[in-house]
């Protein structure tokens, strides 16, 4: 790497951060476990949002061994309005082999870590980092948007090959002293300097060895491709009564939101298709009375995928053979299951509009 201000940058960019640095609760400990549990939780979540989910996931599950035993159902709950289930599924995976395997104590290196269950190279260099101290590199998205400014690098970023570049970077300008202090300065700068649009670059701690700022082409970078586009689903819900109690469902054990429990979805190959006698059909049911139709519509964005939601209020007959799935519970008993937040949004708007006058 031919930089010429390595030590400079180094020591402005820790000297800042420990003068600025956010007081968030996962940094108040040297924990590897609850600093494994914050990192999983801040993968595409913002950090306003993770901190209560934070304190009530290590409140309820203090230790390892505590997260290797919690029941699945329960877990989903706490992680309920989080999104992207599978990575709590994943954590809880991997506490359970570092239980089995290695006695409660998380492996303090790169080749034993990345072995666990949902432990990519950015979780396990946080970890070996700030909990171990050892000069590990840690890089994802911000990392690189940061480093691409400061090195002048035009490699494409959404190449996997190209964090390969930012990671041998990371392991030459990481502060040997204070290697996890590095690398959380590093995302601090990102998420409060060296933001995606509009770089402060005037409050930057670094400018001065900043060679896209002296380029002055620093906010075009990084270079970036389109991602692939997304995949357009429109569903009908229904939100079927019989006896004051709703049908529900649990999705498949695989996949998007594996094993949560929503209200029946009919999927449409086009928005005005009329999915009545299929919903009958799958859920052996009988539709008695429309109550209301398309009470509520939603769009819920997923990473690559969007979903169209037409809500509908009916009231079915009693069926005694429905599949092995469905359960018809009452509003209340559904809250207490783990729920997608698409699935917390109709609740929460029948919950105000619909059963308030209906009951
Ligand atoms: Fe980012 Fe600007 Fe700082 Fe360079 S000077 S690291 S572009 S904020």
């Amino acid at each position: 790497m031919n930089y010429p201000y390595l030590q400079q940058f180094r020591q402005s960019l820790v000297e800042w951060f420990h003068q600025e640095k956010r007081d968030l609760p996962w940094r108040n400990t040297k924990d590897p476990y609850k600093i494994w549990v914050s990192e999983v939780m801040l993968q595409q979540t913002r950090v306003d949002t993770v901190i209560p989910y934070y304190h009530r996931f290590i409140d309820k599950y203090p230790t390892i061994e505590s997260l290797a035993n919690a029941d699945e159902e329960e877990l989903l709950k706490m992680w309920e309005g989080l999104g992207y289930y599978s990575r709590v599924r994943n954590l809880q995976a991997g506490v359970k082999e570092v239980v089995e395997k290695y006695g409660g104590t998380v492996p303090n290196n790169r080749h034993d870590l990345q072995k666990l269950k949902g432990v990519g190279p950015y979780t396990a260099g946080a970890i070996l980092s700030i909990a171990y101290d050892l000069p590990e590199h840690a890089v994802d998205g911000n990392v690189m948007r940061v480093l691409s400014r400061v090195l002048h690098r035009t490699e494409d970023i959404a190449l996997p090959k190209t964090r390969k570049i930012f990671e041998e970077a990371v392991e030459q300008l990481i502060h040997p002293e204070y290697p996890g202090d590095f690398n959380q300065a590093l995302m601090d700068l990102g998420a409060m300097i060296c933001t995606p649009t509009s770089p402060k670059c005037l409050l930057c701690p670094v400018r001065e060895y900043c060679l896209g700022f002296m380029e002055g082409d620093a906010e075009q970078l990084p270079v970036k491709t389109k991602k692939t586009k997304e995949k357009h689903i429109y569903y009908d819900v229904y939100i079927a009564v019989n006896d004051g109690k709703v049908v529900i469902e649990r999705r498949p054990r695989e996949g998007l939101l594996a094993n949560m429990w929503q209200f029946p979805m009919i999927e449409k190959n086009k928005p005005s298709d009329n999915t009545k006698e299929a919903f009958e059909l799958s859920y052996n049911v009988k539709i008695e009375k429309i109550l209301k139709e398309n009470f509520f519509e939603q769009k819920h964005v997923f990473s690559h995928l969007i979903w169209y939601l037409r809500c509908h209020l009916v009231e079915i007959e009693k069926t005694e053979k429905t599949p092995e799935s469905v359960r018809c519970v009452t509003l209340k008993e559904m809250e207490s299951l783990p729920v997608p937040v698409p699935m917390i949004k109709i609740l929460n708007f029948l919950n105000q509009y619909i059963f308030y006058s209906w009951e």
